[in-house]
């Protein structure tokens, strides 16, 4: 895939408005950012036409997905090959983690037609491999898990043959959640640990790496079929040491696959980065994870929990 300016390709400009803004752009990114970022880390512009389908697919269907709401550099990639993150729950977060974009504010209710129309966005778009993630819903007594079960059943009525991975929130510690949730057996349950434990107070405050750990061990245990995955982030501020020892703690509790990427700051209100970590690096840590013994270590800077997902999990299932 080539570089495009976006200028130099007639297109609609208002009608990508959203997509340039989320950063199918590297340009538009170094401008928010006000810094340079790497040569390493220039985003790659997507198929218009193709990337144009996907969002009218998703837009007739009213679905938020994580790509546009995170800035996801891979957006112009997955778009342009029909792949998209579905983020369930709403457009806001009952948290207020320091890297993430999604907004902090009061969730309006669920919407009960959500399920149903993910699951045709999932058809439509023709997955093979569906990634379902959701905001964090603290306002919930159920903290959600019944939107999940449902939205989940739907997909898996409409798209019987596909995988699901699902990317949920810590239920704050409530096990009766996360079983409801883990009763529907996902292929692939992912939470993110996201970084390092000394920096949880300022990465996910309100959150628990204690709490994220246990979740992800009780997965395990509800059932061991269901394949555990969970991610982090670098370039916050560190030690390649810390990152060896929550490969080290992921893997005492039975984690399965691991992603590790980059950090990039969304807008100027989040966190800085503090380190662009070189491919290097992230070969140096994905050689070392491998040896812990996880089934799948995907390590490199534009990795994301859902990047490739879908060949990451049937290479790792040697399919
Ligand atoms: S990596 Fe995931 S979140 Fe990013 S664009 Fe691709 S599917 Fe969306």
């Amino acid at each position: 895939m080539q570089l495009i300016p976006l200028d130099s390709v007639g297109f609609d400009r208002e009608a990508w408005t959203d997509t340039l803004r989320v950063g199918a752009n590297d340009a538009h990114r170094a401008l928010q950012n006000a810094e340079k970022l790497p040569d390493w880390l220039k985003t790659k512009a997507g198929k218009f036409r193709q990337m144009a389908d996907t969002d009218a697919l998703l837009r007739e269907q009213g679905i938020v997905t994580v790509c546009q709401e995170a800035r996801c550099p891979n957006i112009g990639e997955c778009w342009s090959h029909s792949t998209a993150t579905f983020m369930i729950g709403g457009e806001n977060c009952t948290r207020n983690c320091g890297f993430c974009n999604v907004s902090t504010q009061k969730p309006l209710a669920l919407d009960a037609t959500e399920p149903q129309r993910v699951a045709l966005a999932a058809q439509k778009l023709g997955l093979k491999y569906v990634v379902i993630t959701s905001v964090d819903r603290d306002d919930l007594a159920d903290g959600g898990a019944n939107h999940w079960v449902q939205t989940i059943e739907s997909v898996r009525a409409a798209l019987p043959d596909a995988k699901i991975e699902i990317l949920t929130p810590d239920w704050r510690g409530n096990w009766d959640n996360l079983a409801i949730v883990a009763a529907t057996r996902p292929d692939v349950y992912n939470h993110n640990i996201e970084t390092v434990p000394s920096l949880y107070k300022w990465v996910r405050p309100g959150s628990s790496y204690a709490r994220s750990l246990e979740l992800l061990r009780r997965v395990k245990d509800f059932d061991s079929n269901i394949k555990t995955k969970s991610g982090l982030m670098l370039g916050l501020g560190e030690e390649t040491a810390e990152v060896i020892c929550v490969l080290e703690d992921l893997k005492a509790h039975g984690v399965d696959f691991v992603t590790i990427g980059q950090y990039l700051r969304p807008t100027p209100r989040h966190l800085p980065v503090k380190k662009y970590y070189p491919p290097s690096e992230f070969d140096e840590l994905r050689v070392i994870g491998e040896k812990m013994g996880f089934a799948m270590v995907a390590s490199g800077p534009f990795v994301r929990s859902s990047y490739h997902a879908g060949e990451d999990f049937s290479r790792a299932q040697g399919l």
